[in-house]
């Protein structure tokens, strides 16, 4: 697909009103039902839907402008990351614009062939937590649905009987009249636009072809997934009307923060607070990954602050391809309690370093009035927090 601004013909400063405009002028022309069989106009009107659901949502639009076209691909290969329905975009966009009017002209029905309609789109939100999220799970979800009237298999009509082609509209679910200049299509009124009508309506469903159920869904929730990240269960929706198909079901994620673990997309970060002495003399250090206990190799002399990287050590890809990466902060920790002895051994430290420098200071500054600066034990001079220096170790 082509870029989305250019799709509608629109500058990529363009206002809201303008994209809106733009759709609109280009959605009445593409509209299957104003180009019957055209498959290309079909694509076209399904692309500029596309672009209009992106560019109309203020917070979608400036995710577009920063990652294109990919921000809204994730999952492997399967449907077209959530896109709403086209016809549903469409419809929103003109209910509001001309109130009734989209419905007549259109015949009720966003797709319709003899009165099927295709059944809405729903949309659940789901809260997991952080390691739930890295590490994919199953969540069941209660869904209120329209689901298909098992009794009359959704046709209505009662076991036995069959809902008969329907005389005022002789089954095409809309009956045209003439308004003014152009003749609009109305819903039909005697079957509602289903095109058949039942005589002996089913008990179960009273002629509805469809019932209303609480219905749980397992939710199979890939690893990697990230708070904003929607899925979409393909015909888990509503069921259709008339023989129409099933809308979709949308399940919206949120993850939890993590006291340790800050994600960063498929990335990792955390601090870790090891003794002075670790990062003097260097070794092997422990650190907590995501999925178990991994560890770093600390250089002599390792600064408070200094970030060590663990390449594939952060989230799994959603889309499966591998991991993020871990990036671990070391920093000092400081006794707040220490020991007669430890005390005894410190404070022989500190002289040595204060021997050390007045040795260093004699050299520098010669005859010149000499004036000491006291170091303390531990402390650190330069800046904590040199990011990324040691990055590559691992
Ligand atoms: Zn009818
Ligand atoms: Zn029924």
């Amino acid at each position: 697909m082509s870029d989305y601004y250019s799709l509608l013909g629109v500058k990529r400063d363009a206002s809201p009103e303008e994209i809106k405009k733009a759709y609109r002028q280009l959605a009445v022309k593409y509209h299957p039902d104003k180009n019957p069989g055209n498959k290309e106009a079909e694509e076209k009107f399904k692309d500029i839907s596309h672009a209009y659901e992106i560019l109309s949502d203020a917070q979608k639009r400036e995710k577009y402008d920063r990652f294109g076209e990919d921000a809204f691909r994730y999952g492997s290969g399967g449907g077209g990351a959530g896109f709403h329905d086209p016809f549903d975009i469409f419809q929103e966009v003109f209910s509001g614009a001309f109130g009734g009017m989209f419905d007549e002209m259109f015949g009720g029905a966003s797709r319709s062939s003899g009165g099927a309609r295709r059944g809405r789109d729903l949309e659940y939100s789901v809260v997991l937590g952080f390691q739930e999220a890295a590490d994919g799970v199953d969540k069941e979800i209660s869904v209120r649905r329209y689901e298909k009237c098992q009794e009359c298999s959704g046709t209505g009509a009662k076991p036995g009987s069959e809902a008969v082609i329907c005389q005022t509209c002789g089954g095409r679910g809309q009956v045209r009249q003439s308004a003014g200049f152009f003749s609009i299509a109305r819903v039909c009124e005697k079957c509602h636009g289903a095109g058949r009508v039942v005589k002996d309506k089913c008990r179960s469903c009273s002629g509805q072809g469809r019932i209303e159920a609480v219905r749980k869904i397992k939710v199979n929730i890939p690893a990697g997934i990230d708070t904003g990240m929607r899925l979409r269960l393909e015909g888990q929706g509503e069921a259709g009307v008339s023989r129409g198909p099933a809308g979709d079901l949308y399940v919206a994620v949120t993850v939890k923060d993590h006291e340790l673990f800050r994600r960063k997309g498929f990335d990792v970060h955390c601090d870790l607070t090891v003794p002075f002495t670790r990062l003097v003399f260097g070794g092997e250090i422990e650190v907590e990954s995501v999925y178990g206990k991994t560890a770093i190799q600390v250089p002599a002399g390792t600064q408070s602050g200094e970030v060590f990287s663990l390449k594939g050590r952060g989230i799994k890809r959603v889309d499966a391809r591998g991991s993020g990466d871990m990036y671990v902060r070391v920093q000092v920790a400081v006794p707040r309690k220490i020991t007669e002895d430890q005390r005894r051994i410190l404070k022989e430290f500190e002289r040595s370093l204060v021997e050390k420098e007045s040795s260093l200071g004699e050299e520098i500054a010669g005859k010149v009035k000499k004036l000491f600066k006291q170091p303390t034990a531990g402390t650190n001079k330069r800046e904590a927090g040199e990011l990324g220096k040691r990055a590559g170790h691992r």
